[in-house]
Order: C-alpha cells, then structure tokens, then sequence
C-alpha cells in the first residue's frame, strides 16, 4: 500500500534536517519495499514569505489529503516582529486545530552511548525509555471562559477553566492504552484529583477503560508527585499520560533528561492515527545554514511514523538500530559530540544512517 507523506521543511534548520529523513525514506523504499510518496509544502516563515500566511490554504489542502505529515521546524529572527496573527508558530498551531491532532506523543529516550550529556546521574537516565502521551487540543488551554476582567473594586482578575468532557478523556486515554499495548504495557496517568474535579473525573475514566485493557496494568499519579519521580526514578515508567497543560510542562522535564533536544521526535495524533511527526526542537536559527543540526530526532520522527501511522513496526525498529549503529561508530553532531567522538555534520550524520540501513537490508 502507497502512504502519501506531505513533508513541510519549514525554516531554518529545519529544511537541512528533513533533507537527511528524506534520504531515510529513500532508502526504505528502494531496499526495504516500502512505497512512501513525498510531496512537499510551505509552512512557517517561508511560508509567510512565499504567499502572505504561515499556513498558506494550498498547504492546508495537501495536509488533509496526505496519510501523514513531516514537519522540520518553525520561526526565526526575521519573523519575530509579525502581528501574532501570521508569526511562524501559527502554522503549526493552525496544522494542529484543523487536522484535530488532540494526542501528542513526546518520547524521552537516552540512548546509553549518551548517558554523559544528561544532567543526572548516568545509572539514573542510561537506557531511558518513556513515553509521555499529552492531550493537546483541550483542557485548560482552550477552556472557555477565560479573559482578564476589572472587579467593582477597579482591581483586574486573569482566570481560565480547566475542562474536560469524559470523550475528551476517554479517546486520549485510548490513544495511551494503544500505545502502551506497542511497548511493556504500562500506563501511568497523570491528574491532581485530590484538588482538581475535572481531574477527579480524569482518574474515574481512565479506570472505567483500564477494563477494556486487562493486559495493560494502569497507575495514578498527582502530577507533582510525577515531576519528583521523573527526576528521581524516571525509568520506572513505560507511557505516561496526561492533560495538556501537566503534560507540557513534564514533557519538556521528561526531554531534558536526556540532555539533548537534537535526538528526540515527537509525533501529533488525530482518532483515526493520522499524525503530523517532527522534532522537538525549534528551528534553531543561531545554527541554521552551517550544515551541523543533528538530524537524528528527525529520522527518529519518521520511525515514529511508521510505527504509530502505518504499523510498520519491522522498518521502524531498523531505523532505530540503524541511529544505535551510528551512535556506536563514535560519530556525533556538535550538540552531543564529547571527547574521544568523532565530530560530523548534518549531511554526513544522515549519510551514515543511510549506510547503517542499507547494511541491514544486504
Ligand atoms: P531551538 O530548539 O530552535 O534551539 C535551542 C538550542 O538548541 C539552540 O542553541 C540550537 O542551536 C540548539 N538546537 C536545536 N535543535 C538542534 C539540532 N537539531 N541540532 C543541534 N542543535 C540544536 O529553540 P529556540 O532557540 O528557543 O527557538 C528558535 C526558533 O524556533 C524560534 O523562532 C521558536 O519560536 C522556534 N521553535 C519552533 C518549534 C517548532 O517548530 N516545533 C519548537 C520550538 C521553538
């Protein structure tokens, strides 16, 4: 079956880095019998650039029309003094909002080649492997009423709502027991129900589906207690899941872990798995043009891709031990490069996983 893939380079480094997952798919396609067509469209400041909008409508069209979507990355100086209304970041915000990609998948994994540019004790993060599962489109950030509005007392008041509706919870709940079900079958959900209703009714969903899941065995957490636990012990968990606003802010913690944003992909999830796939990382301008972003979180991306879009779980486990294989060889970008390595660029990181795949399909 022929998967139509929109691929979105987007600014800055973002246009080097997708250049190296496309030579990925390339490969997987002339080796390993996978039939993946790229089409490529505008977004971000290139965009705005190009046609007056980050999100111009033809982009939009091509996006609903693709199977999935590969996006580098968004932003850079020359944008900054935009109205909000056409800032770069806007493209993807519009992507997300009309593609209904409510579950974002942030995976933290620190290979052990790399335990040295964590922060924390290399026995605490070495070998690494979590998935936090956000709801991305609800709670709090959308909730309304929200505003800042003037008491009889003159004095302003900032409030917002903190909602969900039990199908919200459950479909992301689902999303997080699927994706569970694909690794060691553990999920632990996040909430602060001993403050927060809507969290109470967070936990109560997520118990009533647990049932339709009897090989996934489900735990609690208060979201505080999973901030202390992820820099503790952050190994003890399999997937997370969570609301969007908790699931922000111990994402980027869960990230940081690893100590290198250049390694780690995300993907974006609407019901039907459809996803909108990318690194972490933003467009990196201070570096964009000099050929050494590490392109790695962006293969990893179209790993992802393949394993949460299109159920090829077999080339997806190939691209993973093929970035192993590079790591082992010593090679490493600037951002993770450390005594000893071997320093390369963008191109040259890309070219190695591409001669690490091949060496697997011969
Ligand atoms: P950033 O992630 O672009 O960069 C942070 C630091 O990490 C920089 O020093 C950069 O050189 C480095 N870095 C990032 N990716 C790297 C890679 N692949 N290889 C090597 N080094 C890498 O974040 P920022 O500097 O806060 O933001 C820059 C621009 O990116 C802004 O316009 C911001 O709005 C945008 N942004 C976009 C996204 C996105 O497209 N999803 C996400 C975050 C930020």
């Amino acid at each position: 079956m022929t998967q139509k893939v929109l691929v979105l380079p987007g600014d800055g480094i973002g246009v080097e880095i997708v250049a190296e997952a496309v030579k990925v798919i390339g490969v997987l396609n002339k080796e390993f019998g996978l039939s993946i067509e790229l089409e490529e469209g505008l977004v971000g400041g290139s965009a705005y650039d190009a046609k007056g909008h980050p999100l111009p409508e033809e982009t939009l069209v091509q996006a609903k029309a693709a199977d999935s979507i590969l996006l580098g990355a968004v932003g850079g100086y020359q944008w900054e003094k935009l109205d909000i209304a056409v800032r770069p970041e806007k493209g993807l915000l519009g992507l997300r909002s009309n593609l209904s990609l409510f579950s974002n998948l942030r995976p933290a994994i620190l290979y052990p080649q790399l335990a040295d540019a964590s922060t924390l004790k290399a026995d605490v993060v070495s070998g690494l492997d979590l998935m936090i599962v956000r709801e991305l489109t609800g709670g709090i950030y959308f909730g309304q009423p929200r505003g800042v509005r003037t008491l009889d007392n003159g004095e302003r008041q900032g409030y917002n709502t903190y909602i969900y509706s039990e199908s919200e919870i459950e479909r992301i709940g689902r999303s997080a027991f699927d994706i569970a079900m694909k690794r060691d079958k553990r999920v632990c959900s996040v909430d602060k129900a001993n403050v927060l209703e809507c969290t109470e009714l967070w936990r109560e969903v997520m118990t009533t589906l647990a049932a339709e899941y009897p090989e996934v065995e489900l735990s609690h957490m208060y979201v505080d207690n999973a901030a202390m636990q992820l820099v503790r012990a952050p190994k003890q968990f399999d997937v997370m899941v969570t609301g969007n606003m908790f699931g922000d802010i111990l994402s980027d913690c869960a990230a940081m872990l690893t100590g290198s944003i250049g390694m780690l992909p995300s993907a974006s999830l609407d019901a039907n798995g459809k996803g909108m796939y990318e690194p972490i990382h933003g467009s990196a301008p201070d570096i964009a043009g000099k050929g050494v972003a590490n392109p790695l979180a962006t293969i990893l991306s179209v790993a992802m891709m393949l394993r949460y879009s299109f159920n090829l779980a077999e080339p997806a486990d190939k691209i993973e031990s093929a970035v192993n294989s590079v790591l082992d060889q010593g090679l490493r970008t600037a951002d993770i490069h450390s005594q000893g390595m071997q320093e390369v660029g963008t191109a040259q990181m890309g070219d190695a996983v591409v001669a690490a795949l091949q060496a697997q399909a011969s």
